[in-house]
């Protein structure tokens, strides 16, 4: 379920990064472990930490906006207590030092790590879905042993150093006196058994790195910073143990006529102020490839928005689409000829009306926040 991450930290959906820094300032000074040492309180800082850090980044906190939650995609899905502990593809192959802590010998079959890779794709492309085609480079189960580890058919040993404890005890001598640590068994690996033949391809671990080529299908309407996740394609465990997940994070490039705002699609369009008055119609090449024609009535204002139903992104894993919003702006000339001149002096002659100052602006509250919100993402 989505988290409320608004609400975490009491502030509206509008509120400005000042407003979520300081709303999360003032719940940290309330349960920082500092000052509260109460479970309750470390959980709630947990909470509000993890709020800022979302509503903070703008992608995170577009996803928040849809309805989504941007820290499910990953650790949710990353299951249990192994936590979604990678950094980088490349880092989990030898890094486990799981089960050390424990008592007895651990597994040699381990489950394997979570694997993170990320991706860029279009707005266009984002907008119709697409394949992409990604290098992944992961540990996969070693052929040669099938994820034994042993060269020949040979079973594991015992290990004679622990007798299959997978730990040893060690005796310090400090000022205090003896001190007895236990330590993981460094002949086994704390495995308590020993490979005698090790697999020559992979050195007894059962896996072995491999690059593969494998086929992310994304789906339409995805947002970027999303994350796909490709059940068994990541990272196999030690001793040939199940593969983790892999996930694609999809980066959508920025697009020279679009700005993605949710599902709706913004463009600005530059009217002279003769068509404006006098109405006119113009082009845009949409994104999936042909024509959008867009209406501009006549007696169009500067600032007004063009709202065409429909004509956004299509709704992630949902029917329908957003809208496409034009942006008006007016161009206003300024190298009229001198009969050019003349005839816009008629024009305003025929015309009633010159400058005048507005009087109830200052009472519109709506007035500078509307101008603060314009293109805000
Ligand atoms: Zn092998
Ligand atoms: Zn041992």
């Amino acid at each position: 379920m989505a988290r409320d991450y608004y609400g975490i930290l009491g502030v509206d959906q509008g509120a400005t990064d000042a407003e979520i820094k300081k709303a999360y300032r003032r719940l940290a000074r309330k349960y920082h472990p500092d000052v509260n040492d109460t479970e309750e309180a470390a959980e709630k800082f947990r909470e509000i930490s993890v709020a800022q850090e979302v509503l903070l980044d703008p992608r995170k906190r577009s996803i928040v906006d849809r309805g989504g939650d941007p820290m499910e995609q990953g650790q949710a899905a990353g299951g249990g207590a192994s936590g979604f502990g990678f950094g980088d593809i490349f880092e989990a192959f030898f890094g486990e030092g799981g089960g050390a802590s424990g008592r007895g010998p651990r597994s040699r079959v381990q489950p394997g790590n979570d694997a993170l890779l990320r991706t860029t794709i279009t707005l266009a492309e984002a907008f119709s879905g697409t394949r992409k085609d990604v290098t992944v480079d992961t540990a996969v189960i070693c052929e040669h042993c099938h994820g034994t580890g042993s060269e020949s058919e040979s079973k594991p040993v015992t290990c004679d150093e622990c007798g299959g404890q997978g730990q040893v005890q060690q005796v310090q001598q400090s000022f205090l006196g003896n001190i007895m640590t236990t330590t993981s068994c460094p002949k086994c690996s704390g495995f308590g058994e020993i490979i005698t033949d090790p697999c020559q391809k992979c050195g007894s671990q059962g896996r072995v790195r491999s690059r593969r080529d494998i086929s992310v299908k994304i789906p339409a309407g995805i947002v970027s910073g999303m994350r796909i996740r490709m059940a068994g394609q990541g990272e196999v465990g030690h001793g040939g143990g199940p593969a983790g997940d892999l996930y694609v994070e999809v980066e959508t490039e920025p697009h020279p006529v679009f700005v993605r705002e949710g599902d709706n699609l913004h463009l600005k369009v530059n009217v002279p102020m003769y068509d404006a008055a006098l109405g006119t119609a113009v082009e845009v090449e949409n994104l999936a490839g042909g024509a959008t024609a867009i209406d501009i009535p006549a007696g169009t204002q500067p600032e007004e928005e063009i709202v065409l139903k429909g004509e956004g992104m299509p709704r992630l894993r949902r029917e329908g689409a957003g809208d496409m919003v034009a942006h008006v702006q007016i161009v206003v000339p300024t190298d009229l000829t001198k009969e050019q001149r003349r005839g816009l002096e008629e024009l305003r002659d025929s015309h009633e009306g010159a400058a005048f100052v507005e009087e109830e602006a200052g009472q519109d509250e709506g007035f500078f926040s509307r101008l603060r919100d314009r293109f805000r993402r």
